[in-house]
């Protein structure tokens, strides 16, 4: 029998169950040894002083009374003995299973496992888990066993029996090491093969610490070797687009803007133009906080490709953001052919965007969604960004990058990546942190209140428009309602009634606007201009203004229900304000009823740092929900888990990088990892 051979040429393992195992993944009997359990039984023993009522436990001792077997009822029976561990004598009971009395011998040491029943000094017997000669330290009997996952129609038994069979065989001599022998010296790291013994029958827990080290490094060291794999094929192997433009025209750009670029920024736009004008294919993020200016970076690059006489596209999640790129590259560059593809246009309207988008009229477009629908084609389409990346699947962007021969890629994320994902999900990219705000920005003042206090906040807001309305420097203001329907159920403020309870409070005070999904395009267009041009004071709004909206007059966020967000969504409400000069304000207004939700609100009040939010984030909801992730095509791990691997998954990967540093003296290694189907 060889280990690639099929589970079904075990014994005990028929056609009914040769399914149930392909169900868990199972196939050969290699992927048998690799099915770790995920927790163990723990039949070590015992001491009963320190045994709480109710536990289960295993308990060693001598045996000190013959098995008495006591026939009650129909069919039902009582075996009971009494053990003696040190000074405390034990009664053992076991119910129904009268043929255990073969096994109880006085003067015999015995190792039974069962519930402690601490008033009764009593043992509810489960199973007897050794008899011991006496002669033997008693420990040696200490034991766990392993608990599988299974699914239905498994027996945790069965599963047993069966891998005790491979191991019986002999057949794990022949799994191979798999990680270098120098790595294995360097972090002291169990060899493979005793590593897996280890998971499924640890000696001790000890044993199972070690074998679990190694078993998450192995994970970890494996999946950053394919990461860097991938990216070494992009650099070497399809050459990207050498696109060929003049710098000074981009510097000429550049110093015409109304304001200079942070250092950040200037850093940014450097290495996305040095990618661009190579022929090295760029697949680069671009990370930077809420507000701290990547549009104008992307356009900067979106500009330099149409310079080299290519065109240029970027996605956006909502359509208020694709109108709002829309109009800043228009005024940006007055020069070129702008469109703006969003769904729900006149046909005859369509139908001339694609015509000058196929015929290389048109520069540079702006879209949603519908800029991947079929029948979009380009001329040459020579960069993709996507801005708010984490909003759209991986398979939106592969179907955009796909509409160009192979064109330069830039991911834009305003929600910033937590290290741990930041060097797992786009390990294979390259990335650009903008970690600088526009010179002038005031920290934002983050308030948590409750409903009790509403009308305060409201009196609040009163007072500042009116004192603005005197020396002409009136706040802005947006109110965030969680749903656009009055749900009874969710006991949610809409955004209707509270549209209604603002007009009513505010009266002449306050010009009002709503603004919410259901409405049409012109009129959400119409809205968002009107506050633009100050022509509305306040704001309500569901959450479609939550990425990327950029009004820098507006200074105050009022987040209705605050605790129904994650913390990355307050993040990105609250930098819709602070982008300006003034200074700004975020209410959290929230009667939160669980303690992440009120933690939540405390940690917003407490930082304004998107990185530590992020990571907060992770913490709190774990690493397969946030950013889209379940998305990005990120592998599950079996052992390892990002947030609490965070050390071993950076070692994996220096070491990951090192490794490719002397690839040819390991070729082997790298054959291991495919890097066909990539992760993205
Ligand atoms: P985000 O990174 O969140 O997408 P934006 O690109 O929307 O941020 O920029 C936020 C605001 O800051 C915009 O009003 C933009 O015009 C302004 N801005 C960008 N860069 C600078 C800068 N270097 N100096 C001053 N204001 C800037
Ligand atoms: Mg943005």
């Amino acid at each position: 029998m060889k280990l690639t051979d099929s589970v079904q040429f075990l014994k005990g393992v028929g056609p009914k169950s040769v399914e149930n195992f392909h169900k868990l993944g199972i196939f050969t009997v290699q992927d048998l040894l690799l099915y770790f359990p995920f927790r163990y039984e723990d039949f070590a023993g015992r001491s009963v002083l320190e045994l709480l009522d109710g536990e289960k436990a295993t308990i060693i001792g001598k045996v000190v009374t013959p098995a008495n077997v006591q026939y009650y009822g129909f069919k039902r029976n009582r075996l009971s003995f009494k053990i003696k561990q040190d000074e405390a004598v034990v009664a053992v009971s076991f119910f129904n299973q009268p043929y255990l009395a073969d096994k109880v011998e006085v003067g015999q040491e015995i190792a039974v496992y069962g519930k402690w029943e601490r008033a009764k000094q009593q043992l509810l017997g489960v199973k007897v888990v050794g008899q011991l000669d006496p002669a033997v330290d008693a420990t040696s009997s200490a034991r766990l066993e392993p608990v599988y996952h299974l699914t239905a129609g498994m027996k945790q038994s069965t599963l047993v029996k069966v891998i005790q069979q491979v191991f019986d065989s002999g057949l794990l001599a022949e799994l191979s090491e798999n990680l270098p022998e120098f790595l294995l010296t360097k972090y002291r790291l169990m060899g493979r093969q005793e590593a897996v013994r280890a998971m499924h029958f640890p000696e001790d827990m000890a044993a199972h610490k070690q074998a679990l080290r190694r078993v998450k490094f192995e994970e970890l060291f494996m999946f950053q070797l394919k990461l860097q794999a991938l990216k070494h094929k992009e650099k070497s192997g399809r050459a990207g687009l050498q696109v060929e433009f003049d710098e000074r025209e981009v510097e000429d750009k550049i110093f015409e803007l109304p304001f200079e670029l942070t250092g950040a920024q200037k850093r940014a736009l450097d290495e996305i133009l040095v990618d661009m004008k190579s022929s090295y294919h760029m697949n680069r993020l671009l990370q930077g906080d809420v507000g701290s200016g990547k549009t104008v970076v992307a356009s900067l690059a979106m500009y330099a490709a149409c310079l080299a006489n290519f065109q240029a596209a970027i996605m956006v999640p909502t359509e208020i953001l694709a109108r709002q790129h829309y109009a800043n590259l228009r005024q940006l560059f007055p020069e070129l052919k702008i469109s703006l593809l969003v769904s729900g246009l006149k046909a005859a309207q369509r139908r001339d965007i694609l015509a000058d988008l196929a015929s290389g009229h048109t520069h540079m477009v702006v879209g949603t969604h519908a800029l991947i629908q079929d029948g979009v084609d380009f001329y040459n389409l020579g960069l993709v960004i996507t801005d708010e990346q984490h909003r759209f699947g991986v398979n939106q962007r592969k179907i955009l990058r796909e509409k160009g021969q192979n064109p330069d890629v830039l991911m834009m994320t305003a929600t910033p990546i937590p290290r741990t994902l930041a060097i797992t999900a786009f390990g294979d990219m390259d990335v650009s942190i903008i970690d600088e705000l526009p010179k002038g920005r005031q920290p934002i003042t983050t308030r948590w209140v409750k409903h009790e206090q509403f009308s305060e906040v409201l009196a609040w807001i009163k007072k500042e428009l009116s004192q603005g309305a005197q020396d002409d420097s009136t706040p802005q203001v947006y109110f965030v309602s969680p749903l656009i329907e009055e749900s009874e159920a969710l006991d949610l403020k809409n955004a209707e009634a509270l549209y209604s309870e603002l007009t009513d409070y505010f009266g002449l005070f306050a010009q009002i606007g709503l603004l919410h999904g259901k409405m049409k395009n012109d009129e959400k267009d119409q809205i968002m201009q009107d506050f633009k041009a100050k022509k509305l004071d306040i704001l309500v709004s569901t959450t479609v203004i939550e990425v990327g909206v950029d009004v820098p007059n507006a200074t105050i966020m009022v987040i209705m229900d605050a605790d129904r967000f994650g913390l990355s969504q307050l993040h990105q409400l609250r930098g819709r304000v602070g982008r300006g000069s003034k200074k700004s304000y975020t209410i959290l207004v929230a009667n939160p009823k669980s303690d992440s939700g009120k933690q939540r609100m405390k940690i917003m009040c407490e930082t304004q740092n998107g990185f530590v939010l992020a990571e907060e984030d992770l913490k709190m909801r774990g690493s397969g929900e946030i950013f889209g992730v379940r998305q990005s095509g990120l592998p599950e791990f079996i052992a390892a888990d990002l947030v609490n691997d965070y050390n071993i998954l950076e070692v994996a990967r220096q070491e990951a990088v090192e490794i490719f540093k002397h690839a040819d003296d390991f070729k082997a290694l790298i054959a291991q990892v495919s890097v066909d189907g990539g992760f993205d």
